[in-house]
Parts: structure tokens; sequence; C-alpha cells
């Protein structure tokens, strides 16, 4: 798989916080990456920081497009804010939607902010409504939906630019768990399920179950780095070398007594 996203050495201060405290992390293209840890971990910081909507203090963040590598850090204000419109992809917790606006409406905005004419623009608007499976509540207004609903149409409005990689934010910190799976199963179908990468920062667990792979910051550094591969667990942390466990068995099945287990935080 190729790297997507390279950070290296990454540093954000709030004063005596140190948000980020030497972060490095490589995405890799078509994955679908989880960012967990306590409140306060760094978690958002780090978001913002790989999507261009916050400068570092130091270290720096290269997205490798098909076009070429840029270096996020270096851009100016325009041009960052021009790779957030055409490249990226954001789904927030509350959605962030346009309640005066319809659900087609809001979706067709990227679009439309980028020049695409309105019918062309809500026509692609409405696919990706129905690929959500939101038929029939284009007219609706962001009130009349059920919060799953809602931000599944956020979920449409960041994949209708066709992004390289798309950013949640706690996605579904606001839905209860069932609707939380299926908003999830959507975002996650609709980005690596067409090849492209997701970024999502996330407290629940059984979301970073669904991902490939999951950081864990605490106090602004990468503490754990868990890939889920073939149905073995890979789990790496700075101080040691990659270990291999198998994931708790669904039902009883016969494992060796010795069978390395790792650190299952
Ligand atoms: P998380 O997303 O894991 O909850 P954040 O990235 O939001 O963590 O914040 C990491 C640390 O940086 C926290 O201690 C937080 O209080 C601090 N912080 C984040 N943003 C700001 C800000 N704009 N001003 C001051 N402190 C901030």
């Amino acid at each position: 798989m190729a790297v997507i996203l390279e950070a290296s050495d990454l540093i954000k201060s709030y004063g005596e916080t140190h948000a980020l405290a030497g972060v490095s992390l490589e995405v890799q293209a078509g994955e679908a990456l989880a960012i967990m840890g306590a409140s306060g971990s760094g978690k958002s910081t780090l978001l913002h920081v790989l999507a261009g909507i916050l400068a570092p203090d130091a270290g720096t963040v290269a997205l490798h497009a098909p076009k070429g590598t840029v270096s996020v850090g270096e851009l100016n204000d325009a041009a960052r804010s021009a790779l957030r419109r055409d490249t990226f992809g954001f789904v927030f917790q509350q959605g962030l939607l346009i309640p005066e606006l319809t659900a087609i409406e809001n979706a067709a905005l990227p679009l439309m902010l980028r020049g695409v004419p309105r019918p062309e623009a809500e026509q692609r608007a409405a696919q990706w409504l129905a690929t959500l499976g939101l038929s029939g509540l284009e007219q609706r207004r962001i009130g009349q939906l059920s919060g799953g609903q809602a931000q599944r149409v956020a979920v449409a409005r960041a994949q209708v630019i066709e992004p390289l990689v798309v950013f949640a934010d706690e996605p579904t910190g606001a839905l209860d768990s069932t609707t939380s799976a299926e908003v999830m199963d959507a975002l996650i179908g609709s980005t690596t399920g067409r090849g492209r990468t997701l970024v999502v920062v996330t407290h629940d667990e059984g979301i970073a179950a669904r991902c490939s792979r999951v950081v864990r910051l605490r106090d602004g550094h990468i503490v754990e780095t868990r890939s889920h591969v073939a149905g073995m667990d890979y789990i790496q942390t700075p101080a040691g070398a990659a270990t291999a466990t198998m994931p708790p068995p669904p039902a009883p099945v016969e494992r060796p007594a010795s069978a390395p287990r790792g650190d299952a935080r």
C-alpha cells in the first residue's frame, strides 16, 4: 500500500500544554485509520494538523497525491483552503449541516462552491444520497431528519467531491450505538470501499474495531499502533517490536495455552 499522508515529528503546544509532543505517522492510501485516546490526548489537534486546518509549531505533513507531493505546512492560507475544499472531505460530530437547506442542497453545496452548475451538483449529490440509503429524503430539511439520517447527509456532503482523504471527528458522537454502527458502516463503505482513505477520531471501541488500523494517543504521543490484517492483530508500541496476537475468538476455539497475547488496552 502507498503512503498518502506522512506526518513527521509534529509538535503543537498551547502554552504549557503539548497537544502534540512529537507525532510521526504514515497514513496508507485506502486504509481506515482510527485515532483514539482519552479526552485531551491530542486527537482532534492531530486530525486538524493532518488536514491542514491547523498549522503545527514544528514538524511536517506531506500529502502524496496522484499529481505529486504537497507539503501541507508550506502552503499559504489560500492554497490550504483550496486543499480542504478540493482534496479532503470532512465529517464532524454535529454534521455542521445548514438547517435552512434541504438534504440535497446540503450535499450539493461543496460542488457548487467549486463552481459546478446547480443541476449537475444536485444530480451528483442525489447519487450519493441514494448510495447512503437516503433516497426519497432529498427535499427534507435537516430538522426533518433523524440524527443518523442527518449524519449520512454529512457523509454524502463529504464524499460528493470524491476526496482523496475523508477526515471525521467523532462522527457518531451524538448517536446511539445502533445508529452509530450504521453511520460508520456507511462512512467506511463509501470511503475505503471506493479505494479512498479515512482518518477518524473516535473514543468508541466499536468504531475503532471497524477500522483497519488504530493509533492511540496519550499526552500528545502515539503510545500504540494496532493493525488488523487477515484476522490477526498486530500491535506496535514505541518501545518494542511488533507483536501479533489473535483477537478474542467469537466462540470457544482451540488455542495453545502459550499463544502470545498483547497488551489489550
Ligand atoms: P482530544 O481531541 O484528544 O480531546 P485535543 O486535541 O482537542 O484533544 O486537545 C489536546 C490538548 O490541547 C488538550 O489539553 C486541550 O485542552 C488543548 N487544546 C486544544 N486546543 C486548544 C486551544 N485552541 N487552546 C488551548 N488549548 C487547546
